[in-house]
Order: structure tokens, then sequence, then C-alpha cells
């Protein structure tokens, strides 16, 4: 990664926030290698660009906004991310905006998360991928500078983590859906994006040449609960694990009868964000999708991880479109998850780091201390 082209916080960020500028480097300070002894943030805009256009049931997209963060602190060098899924309503210009407005140099050291998650919380609400990108950053840095994964840290056995599942979403042009559908073969695991119009055609053509357990995701495309049921009746009949986010987030009610009838587990994504929502998931969903972008890092996915655990909900941890980076750091809460779909790196073609791997399907943690990257 070209450090060159990272934008220091402050005023410098600030205006970067208003227009595409490229400063020339750091200033000693912030090098490897020196002692600074402060936290130092910068942050650029990286596009992610999709390997195939990504059909969901309310958008169409072939790119993915993103920023790319590193922090320094005392010759250590943290990487973190943020990644912007329009749904979520953040944006380059909000994430720089938001980076800009924070004074890390404030805090001891990376220690301090606790400290320094309030303090981001007091500078503004939502920017929850902002944080998540600063967290993540944070959270290498105290790994590196302890020797350890975090896996590790939390006192986690690598050997537990699940299988990913591998996205396809439905496509008109059969040729394209037919090659979506060979990129699944290394996979144990296939999530379908449904709720397009076209979802027992993409099962079936699916399990045309594959009979690989199945999990489904509505993203809120269902709106009528009996047909709801009836889907969830007719996938449970073709090897399917679960359904995510079956209907409209605010549509509790009929969540919760479905979740009475269902033969299948009901998984909640868009309906919760962060830490006090796992509670409130429990009236409707049998378990919930975490992710880094909505919980602001590693940090509060883990609180959450333990909480569903500890209420006997399901776990499951996913992602957004991202590099290695991000997903590298969700990987490292793999083994408390009981599925996963960490798969965002391998759905774009420009990746920049190298770290969790997925081996014969499976999630497989590198021995590397932090998030467990290194920038390629
Ligand atoms: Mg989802």
């Amino acid at each position: 990664m070209n450090r060159r082209n990272f934008i220091k916080t402050g005023m410098l960020g600030a205006l970067a926030a208003a227009s595409p500028i490229s400063l020339s480097a750091f200033d000693s300070a912030t090098r490897p290698g020196t002692r600074s002894g402060r936290l130092n943030l910068s942050f650029k805009p990286y596009e992610l660009q999709l390997r195939h256009s990504f059909n969901l049931a309310r958008s169409q997209r072939t790119t993915t906004p993103g920023v790319q963060v590193q922090i320094e602190y005392d010759g250590v060098t943290g990487y973190g991310e943020a990644s912007m899924p329009p749904y979520l309503g953040e944006t380059v210009a909000s994430v720089t905006g938001f980076l800009s407005r924070l004074d890390l140099g404030q805090f001891a050291d990376p220690f301090r998360i606790e400290d320094i998650h309030e303090y981001m919380d007091s500078v503004a609400p939502g920017n929850r991928a902002a944080k998540a990108s600063v967290d993540i950053a944070l959270h290498d840095i105290m790994g590196k500078i302890t020797g350890q994964p975090w896996y590790k840290i939390w006192g986690l056995n690598p050997e537990k983590t699940p299988n990913t599942s591998f996205t396809i979403s439905y496509d008109a042009d059969k040729a394209e859906m037919k090659k979506k559908i060979e990129e699944t073969a290394p996979f144990k695991i296939v999530k379908v994006k449904m709720g397009v119009g076209h979802d027992k055609e993409t099962v079936e053509a699916l399990r045309k040449h594959s009979d690989v357990p199945i999990c489904v995701d509505a993203n809120q495309g269902w709106n009528d609960r009996d047909k709801a049921l009836e889907m969830c009746h007719w996938l449970a009949e073709r090897g399917c694990l679960f359904v995510e986010q079956p209907m409209d987030k605010s549509a509790i009610d009929d969540t919760a009868w479905l979740r009475e009838r269902s033969p299948l587990p009901i998984i909640a994504d868009e309906f919760l964000q962060r830490l006090p929502d796992v509670k409130r998931a429990m009236q409707a969903y049998d378990g919930i999708n975490i992710k880094l972008m909505k919980s602001t890092g590693m940090h509060e996915a883990y609180q959450m991880a333990t909480l569903a655990r500890a209420l006997g909900m399901k776990v499951m941890l996913g992602c957004m479109t991202e590099t290695s980076c991000a997903v590298s750091a969700a990987a490292q809460l793999a083994p408390l998850a009981d599925w996963a779909d960490l798969d965002g790196n391998l759905l774009i073609s420009n990746d920049i780091f190298d770290g969790m791997k997925i081996v014969d399907g499976k999630i497989t943690l590198p021995d590397r201390p932090g998030i467990g990257v290194v920038p390629v």
C-alpha cells in the first residue's frame, strides 16, 4: 500500500474530505521505526471493485466505497478499514469527515480502547463504519505490541472456526449465472441472496450442480408473512440451514410470528447494529448476524457475540465487501460463531492485504499478531 497517499488527520484531513488531494509524505514522527508515543491516525479513500455486480432485493451495484486507515503508535502500524455499502448511509465524505474530527493524541496508548470508543461515540452518533476502521487499527496495534493474534488474546481455539458461506445472487443471464455457480465449488455452504423475485429459480439452478447446504438472505425482501413461511418450508426441504432477515426490519410482529412457525432459524441482520440491539432481537429472531461495520468494530462485536451466546441465541459472523483487512479482523471472532459469511474479500478484484484464508471451505486464521494481515 502506498503510505504516501494517506491523509493525516486534523486540518489536512478536513481539506481532504472536501477535495481529493494527495499529500507528499508523513512527517518523521509518524514513520515506522520512530518512537512517537502518540496515536497518529491517517486515512485515504479506496474504492472496492466487485467481481460481479451485486443484485440485492433493493439495489444493484459494481463498486463499494471504502476508506483505508492506518494508526501509528510507537513505531507500530495498525491497519483498519471502513466499507460503506450505500444502504448503511455512510459515505467517503462522512467517514473522512468523522475521522478528521478525531483527536486520538489525547489517549496515552491504544489499550485505552474502552475510553476511545466512549470518546468516538461522544464525537458523533452513528458513523459505525468510521468507528470500526479506528477500532480495527487499534486492535491490530494492541496485538502487535503484545505479539499475539486476537483469537489467542480472546482465548479462542482456531480449530473451531466454521466454514464460510460463499454468496451468489440471481442473474438473468444464464451464462453469468452458471459462472457464479461454478465459483461456489470450493465452498461447503452457499449463501443465496433472495427477495429479488427469482428466489426459487436461484436455488433450482444451484441444485442442478451442487447439493451443499445453503443459507438464505432475503435482505428484507419478503413482505408477506404467509409467503415467507411457505418459502421457509420450501427451503427446509432443499437443504437450507437458516434464513437471514426475511422481512422488513420494522416488521417485528410478523417476524416473531414467522419465527414461531418456521422450521428454519430466523437470523437478524438489518434489524440490529450494536450491543443494545442484541436483547431487542430476542423477541423476533433466533440469532444475530454480527458485522464489524455495524458494531463499530471488534471491541463491541466480541461483546455482542458473548452476550448472544449467553442468551442462547445463534451467532452468525458477516461482513460487507471488504479487503482482507476487515475480513481478517472479523475472522478473529470466528471460533465464537455458529455460522460465518466472511467472503467479502473474495468478492472484490482489488484486495490489498494478505490475511485469513479459506482452506477447503473453512476459515483459517494466520498465526500473525494483531488482526493477522500484511499489505501486498
Ligand atoms: Mg444480510
